[in-house]
């Protein structure tokens, strides 16, 4: 994705709702800003979000581009592994 946005006379830059809605970004959300002195780059990164699933603000990790807890994961891990062992167990009833 490319965009072209100007810089407003408060000095912000709005950042498109594509970006926003793909990313999971949130008002008030905080971003470290680093500038390369060589190229004139000006970078963004994330440096403090929720969790795409309950909110939470610890131990996050960033996946496919969102934040999920630590907590979600392993949740996610248990109910998927539970969901492989039932579908194994169905299939075998079914031969
Ligand atoms: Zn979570």
């Amino acid at each position: 994705m490319k965009f072209n946005k100007r810089l407003s006379r408060g000095g912000g830059i709005t950042l498109p709702a594509a970006i926003r809605r793909q990313y999971g970004l949130e008002a008030g959300e905080k971003f470290g800003i680093t500038v390369n002195d060589e190229d004139g780059t000006i970078m963004l990164q994330r440096s403090q979000g929720q969790c795409l699933f309950c909110q939470n603000d610890k131990k996050l990790i960033v996946f496919h581009g969102r934040f999920v807890c630590a907590e979600c994961v392993q949740h996610m891990d248990a109910d998927v592994s539970e969901r492989e062992f039932s579908n194994s167990f169905e299939g075998r009833v079914e031969e």
